[in-house]
C-alpha cells in the first residue's frame, strides 16, 4: 500500500498538512446531514442548511441542529482520528484541516484544527447587523436561542450552503498548503471549493501528495499516492510503518 520511497520521504518530511472530510467521520457512524433519524431522515439538508431557511423559521432549523448534536454527543472518534493525532507528534510541523463540524479530532485529542466549516458546537450572533459574539453552546434551553449581548438570534456556528469560508482559517488552511512537505487528503471527495483547491495548490507545487479514499476522487489520478481504502486501517498501517522505519 506504501512504497519504501514514500515512506523515507515522510520520515524526512518536517512540515505536513493533513485535509479530512465527511469520510472520516462516517467511519464514526457519522453521516454529515442523512441519518440523524425519526423525522428529519426526510428532509432535504441543502434546504435547511441556509441563511434563508433560517431567515424563514429559525426554530425549525435549531430543532434539525439539535438532532444532529444530540447525534454527535454519542459519538466516539475512530482510529482514523486517532492516528492522525497522533501524527502531531511524528511531524515537526503539523497542520490539521477539517471539513466537517463534528469536533470528533478535538475528541481524539488533535489540538487546534483548522474548522474550516466551523463547528456544530458553536453558535454566534445572527443579529443585522451582528454584534460579533461567538460562543460555545453546547446545551440549549430554549430554541431558538438568543444573543446574551444584543438580544438578536443567535445560529449554529457553522457555514451554510452559498455562504464563505472563515477568512482567517481559510488564510491559514492556504499557507499550510504552500509550505508543506507533505500534503494528505484524507475521506473527502475533493469536489467541493474552495477547499478542494489546497490540495490542487499542493499539487501545483510539486509536494508529496498522498489520497487515502475508499472511492476514485478527481484528484486520484493527479497525487503522488492513491491509496483505495477507509481511512482507519489505512492510517493505522501508515502509522505502523513510520514507527517501523522510524526506529530501524
Ligand atoms: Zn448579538
Amino acid at each position: 500500500m506504501y512504497p519504501k520511497e514514500i515512506i523515507e520521504k515522510l520520515i524526512k518530511a518536517q512540515k505536513a498538512v493533513v485535509l479530512t472530510g465527511a469520510g472520516i467521520s462516517a467511519e464514526s457512524g457519522i453521516s454529515t446531514f442523512r441519518g440523524t433519524g425519526g423525522q428529519w431522515d426526510k428532509v432535504d439538508p441543502m434546504k435547511l442548511a441556509t441563511p434563508e431557511a433560517f431567515a424563514k423559521d429559525p426554530k425549525y432549523v435549531w430543532e434539525w441542529y439539535e438532532a444532529r448534536r444530540r447525534q454527535l454527543r454519542e459519538a466516539k472518534p475512530n482510529m482514523g482520528h486517532d492516528v492522525i493525532a497522533g501524527m502531531e507528534e511524528f511531524f515537526p510541523k503539523f497542520t490539521l484541516i477539517t471539513q466537517n463540524v463534528d469536533r470528533l479530532h478535538q475528541k481524539a485529542g488533535s489540538r487546534n484544527p483548522i474548522e474550516l466549516h466551523g463547528s456544530i458546537w458553536m453558535a454566534r450572533c445572527a443579529g443585522i447587523p451582528s454584534c460579533g459574539e461567538w460562543e460555545d453552546r453546547h446545551e440549549l434551553v430554549n430554541l431558538p436561542p438568543q444573543c446574551p449581548h444584543c438580544g438578536a438570534l443567535v445560529r449554529p456556528g457553522v457555514v451554510w450552503f452559498g455562504e464563505g469560508l472563515p477568512g482567517e482559517a481559510w488564510a491559514e488552511a492556504e499557507k499550510a498548503a504552500l509550505e508543506c512537505d507533505v500534503f494528505f487528503v484524507i475521506g473527502t471527495s475533493a469536489l467541493v471549493h474552495p477547499a478542494a483547491s489546497l490540495p490542487e495548490t499542493a499539487i501545483q507545487k510539486g509536494k508529496l501528495v498522498i489520497e487515502i479514499n475508499p472511492e476514485e476522487t478527481p484528484l486520484s489520478g493527479l497525487v503522488t499516492l492513491s491509496v483505495r481504502s477507509h481511512a482507519g486501517p489505512a492510517l493505522e498501517l501508515l502509522r505502523e510503518k513510520l514507527l517501523a522505519n522510524d526506529s530501524a
